[in-house]
Formats: C-alpha cells, sequence, structure tokens
C-alpha cells in the first residue's frame, strides 16, 4: 500500500496533487508524473516514475501537525505544505494574536 489510500478518497487527493502542479515548483518530469497520476492513477506508473512520485509525495505531504496530532486531510494538505500550519495552528495563533 501507499501512503494516503485511505485518507478521504482520492478526489481530494487528486485536488491536491493538481495544487502542487499549479504551484510551480515541481520540475517538469515530476509534474510530468504528478499529472498522469491524476488523470491514470498511481498505478499506470513505471518503476522509476512510482519512485519520482513518492519522493514528491515525501517532500509535499505531511501525513500529521507534529504540533497537535492532527492528521491533515488532503484538503488542507497543500497549505500545511506552505505555512506548516493546521487549522489547529491557526486557530491558536490567531488567539495570541487576538492577546
Ligand atoms: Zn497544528
Amino acid at each position: 500500500m501507499s501512503f494516503g489510500d485511505d485518507v478521504d478518497g482520492m478526489g481530494d487527493r487528486n485536488e491536491f496533487l493538481q495544487q502542487l502542479v499549479d504551484c510551480d515548483e515541481l520540475d517538469e518530469i515530476e509534474a510530468g508524473i504528478v499529472k498522469r497520476v491524476i488523470v491514470k492513477g498511481e498505478e499506470s506508473l513505471t518503476g522509476g516514475q512510482k519512485f519520482v512520485f513518492k519522493r514528491v509525495l515525501d517532500q509535499y505531504v505531511t501525513e500529521e501537525c507534529p504540533r497537535h496530532l492532527y492528521r491533515i486531510p488532503w484538503g488542507e494538505m497543500y497549505d500545511f505544505h506552505d505555512s506548516v500550519k493546521c487549522c489547529w495552528c491557526e486557530r491558536h495563533d490567531e488567539r495570541i494574536s487576538r492577546e
């Protein structure tokens, strides 16, 4: 099994992958492979492509927030990568800035 199979369905994961493609952080090869997964699924990848795809996931996917042990859904994954804050971190920080 690969990471993420049981998280919130593939639709949300594909949205996250699309965000990665759109953000221009991936190189050409990575973006091509991610696009292929969105369209054809991970099982369509060959050995080397799977390795690249796994490397992308390792880089951009965080399973849970280290501060709250909150399991991050795909819908929040890209924001977490960007800000390193889960929704609980955001609430916590808002409370502090109001005080
Ligand atoms: Zn958090």
